[in-house]
């Protein structure tokens, strides 16, 4: 039998339906793909994660530092005594795989940070701000909220986490890799990493001191003053507004009963 092909009918790749409605559905559809290639990309992270343990993170990490970091004297007093600080809180996080180091950026620009293998970077602009040792104790518990859900490493971006993953599959050298602070600085956490580090926070500082009084009052202060300074812009762009941060602290204070009076600690430097 011979075949003979049809002409096609007329405006056959004309669609029947209105443009909009066509628009509509690609629109959706593209939405879907990319809301499930995001998803994927969660997912992936979560599963290098999984396999980047903490040990093997902290090893890799140790002795590293961004190269972008105007860092003072190992040898300064403050660096020293935020290192003490920090030794003393984390004694409350028993099973650390980590071994902290703090480093003090020389920029005076308020902001604390926590980057991979342990490094917790602190600005002289922030030191400048915190008038107690426990303002600048919670503030220190906050970062190490951060080590304990792993969310400094989530910050690194998806493609850095994965560099990282391979980087530990096939034992190369994590300078390669290329992180900078002000990448991660700029990159900033979730609301609710936010939350969950503020409650690690708060519980550290509570530890140490037996209650969580002036946990929060750098908190207060910024959040009382209108003034829109730049010395603090950039820490509250990548945290919570003060105001929410100081209502939250409060409620978790009474919801486990901790006390919000008791003595404060001074500072082991003078105050500015
Ligand atoms: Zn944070």
């Amino acid at each position: 039998m011979k075949f003979i092909a049809k002409k096609p009918r007329e405006g056959i790749n004309v669609s029947d339906e209105h443009p909009l409605v066509e628009a509509g559905t690609l629109i959706v559809g593209l939405t879907a793909i990319f809301t499930i290639v995001a998803l994927a990309l969660i997912f992936i992270i979560e599963v290098a994660l999984y396999f980047v343990s903490t040990e093997a993170e902290a090893e890799l990490f140790s002795g590293w530092i961004p190269a972008d970091l105007a860092t003072v004297s190992s040898s300064d007093d403050r660096r020293e005594q935020t290192q003490l600080l920090v030794d003393r809180l984390a004694a409350h996080w028993a099973e650390t795989p980590y071994e902290f180091r703090v480093e003090i950026d020389d920029s005076d620009v308020a902001n604390a940070m926590a980057l991979p293998g342990g490094l917790i970077i602190v600005t002289m602009g922030l030191l400048d701000q915190v008038e107690s040792e426990n303002e600048l104790a919670f503030v220190l518990g906050h970062e190490l909220g951060h080590f304990r859900n792993r969310d400094h490493l989530r910050a690194l971006g998806r493609g850095l986490v994965l560099s990282l993953f391979f980087a530990v599959i096939t034992g190369n050298d994590v300078a390669g890799i290329g992180i900078s602070a002000t990448d991660i600085a700029l990159r900033g956490f979730s609301r609710e990493q936010e939350t969950r580090a503020d409650a690690f926070g708060l519980a550290i500082v509570h530890s140490e001191y037996g209650h969580v009084n002036q946990a929060a009052r750098l908190f207060e202060r910024w959040g009382a003053s209108d003034e829109d300074s730049s010395a603090i812009a950039s820490y509250l762009s990548t945290h919570p507004r003060p105001g929410d941060r100081v209502e939250q602290l409060q409620n978790i204070a009474a919801r486990d009963g901790w006390r919000t009076d008791g003595q404060i600690t001074p500072l082991a430097w003078p105050a500015p």
